[in-house]
């Protein structure tokens, strides 16, 4: 293939800013599909995206563009995964790429994730089109935000095409931008082969899909390749593009993308940024950036059935099967009974996984207090991670306590800037930078991460009515003087309820959660004592009253019916109940105590 006719590029905007709309369209114009496969094609890609959440998979299509200079070209579009969560996937995915379109809602502007793949893209040295979605709207304001795009993200965006995804307006001048502006790949296909895994997922046909970028050399059908990380090898025994139907081809040369199967059982095997090679005459190097995936964000995931346990082992397997950034181990609790210790790449990793098993698996979950990954030095010299605020360890044995911290973009009209400020000081925050872009505002701060994992999302949405929007990288690790707050129901400490702190905050925390449960926890023949400690210190307590009277007394002497089912309700309440010494307690307290974080 001649690779002055290829296109490697992806789209990078916001959430709602119009990239699925723009990639089906071109799809359509290129004639990928005739105008039926269109429409099982869009509602693949949306019962995909609904399965998924949101894309969290790299997908690749191959389309066929004859150009007006009478030239064909190959474009290759890559859909990234559609959060920053997957920052690193979506890295290797723009890596794969030679240049990006910046699609921004003309009725919107820029916002938070914009920037962030932004950042992203010029990392990896990409050549960015500015693209202005949605002129058909009303509200659109293409000249306002082309000059928001000069200000917030210092490109030049005079040439940035006005465009409607959705009407068609404009869409062959970006197909021609692509050809006309993008650099073509370059590489040698008699070099020595040099692939980019750049992601791959489990098909129950076809085993473990790896979609590929090739580099250098030609990846070709029935070789041996090596798994330069690993070092395992594989034969590949199909090698094919995705037009977006699966199209099977002999081999891939340099600058191309497609995928390879290799009768991988697990995609386990396959890291993403990895390199793939020849086992004969290797390539003397790996490609740079490759990064093991390492999960950030714990929670523990129980059934509130204790009988689903199996099935919910089964379902964990499943979804691991086709992501191998989540991570997951057996754990048992006082309060939830069994249940499963799990690891994610971020919070809205979390949340999809959680939604996953609700939806496809319709298991019913409770999910502790999402806590973050603390590192520890002992008194003996040793040092250890923290994945679990119960595994704490005897204070007396820690000498330092570290935490991660993220740096946050906000963007949020004017008005809302003030709450936005309080909240984040609240939560620690250091203000890195302010800046206006017309009447909204841009902050950056350093946050720890264990302060936003704790409602800081809902906050934000609600003091800043929906309009601000969020992203973070993590930055890096802080010494923190960090305390374990226990809950104590009386005086038996609640294991799921435990959490880590920063000694300031610990008293306000304490003191919020045994408030809630006082009002979750119903009233026992006898007084409850409910107290938050640290270690042997009680810093909060609240009392639940005793009751006086048995239940059934009001109806004593009156309708036999309703008595019986008063017991009959009671009877059910019990198959949730959980024993804490004497204290019975639903689970449904404990459920409620952790939705509030
Ligand atoms: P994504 O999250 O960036 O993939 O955004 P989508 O492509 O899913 O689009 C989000 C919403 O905006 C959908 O309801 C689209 O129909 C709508 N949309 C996309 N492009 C346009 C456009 O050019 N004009 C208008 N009016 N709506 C659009
Ligand atoms: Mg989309």
């Amino acid at each position: 293939t001649d690779l002055s006719k290829i296109r490697n590029f992806s789209i990078i905007a916001h959430i709602d800013h119009g990239k699925s709309t723009l990639a089906d369209r071109m799809i359509q114009v290129c004639g990928g599909l005739t105008d039926r496969e269109m429409k099982e094609q869009v509602l693949d890609n949306m019962e995909l995206e609904r399965e998924r959440g949101i894309t969290i998979k790299a997908q690749t299509v191959r389309l066929e563009y004859k150009a007006k200079d009478g030239e064909t070209y190959i474009l290759n579009l890559m859909d990234t995964p559609g959060h920053v969560d997957f920052a690193y996937e979506v890295s290797r995915s723009l890596a794969a790429c030679e240049g990006a379109l910046l699609v921004v809602d003309a009725s919107q502007g820029v916002e938070a994730q914009t920037l962030a793949n932004v950042y992203l893209a010029l990392d990896g040295d990409l050549e960015l089109l500015p693209v202005l979605n949605k002129i058909d709207l009303p509200a659109a304001e293409p000249e306002r935000v082309r000059t928001q795009i000069e200000d917030v993200i210092g490109i030049d965006a005079s040439g940035a095409l006005e465009i409607s995804a959705k009407t068609g307006i404009g869409i062959q001048d970006v197909l021609e931008a692509v050809v006309t502006d993008l650099p073509a790949p370059v590489g040698d296909p008699n070099a020595k082969l040099q692939a980019m895994l750049v992601d791959s997922w489990y098909d129950p046909y076809l085993g473990v899909i790896i979609l590929v970028r090739v580099v250098e050399g030609t990846l070709k059908k029935g070789a041996k390749v090596r798994m330069m990380s690993t070092g395992r090898t594989h034969d590949v025994d199909r090698v094919g593009v995705f037009t977006p139907k699966h199209v099977m081809v002999n081999e891939l040369g340099p600058g191309e993308m497609g995928f390879i199967t290799a009768s991988i059982k697990s995609v386990h095997d396959c890291k993403v940024g990895d390199t793939i090679t020849y086992e004969k005459d290797p390539a003397d190097a790996a490609l740079p950036g490759f990064k093991p995936s390492v999960p950030v964000v714990f929670c523990g995931l129980f059934p509130v059935d204790a009988s689903d346990f199996e099935y919910l082992r089964e379902s964990l397997g499943k979804l691991a099967l086709n992501d191998a950034s989540f991570k997951y181990d057996t754990e048992s609790s006082a309060a939830l009974g069994f249940g499963f210790r799990c690891g994610f790449l971020g919070l809205l990793h979390l949340e999809i996984i959680q939604e996953r098993l609700n939806r496809e698996f319709d298991l019913d979950l409770i999910s502790t207090a999402p806590s973050v990954v603390y590192r520890m030095g002992m008194t003996d010299g040793t040092e250890q991670e923290l994945h679990n605020p119960v595994d704490y360890p005897d204070v007396t044995k820690i000498k330092w306590i570290e935490e991660p911290w993220i740096k946050a973009t906000i963007m949020v009209p004017d008005e809302f800037l003030g709450p936005v400020l309080t909240l984040c000081t609240e939560r620690r925050g250091e203000q890195v930078d302010l800046t206006y872009v017309g009447n909204r505002a841009m902050v950056v701060y350093n946050l720890p991460l264990n302060e936003v994992v704790f409602d800081f999302y809902d906050r934000l949405k609600s003091i800043s009515k929906g309009y601000a929007s969020f992203d973070y990288e993590i930055v890096g690790y802080r010494e923190g003087d960090l305390v374990k707050v226990q809950i104590l129901i009386n005086s038996d400490p609640v294991d799921a309820l435990a959490m880590i702190v920063h000694r300031s905050q610990a008293e306000y925390r304490g003191r919020q959660i045994c408030a809630r449960l006082k009002d979750l926890i119903p009233r026992q023949l006898f007084k409850v004592a409910l107290q938050a400690a640290i270690g042997g210190k009680v810093i909060a307590r609240e009392t639940v009253g005793a009751l006086r009277k048995d239940v059934t007394a009001k109806c004593y002497g009156g309708d036999i019916t309703r008595k019986r089912k008063l017991l009959e309700k009671q009877k059910e309440g019990k198959k949730r109940m959980r024993q804490f010494g004497k204290v019975e307690i639903p689970q449904s307290a404990f459920l409620e105590a952790l939705k509030m974080g």
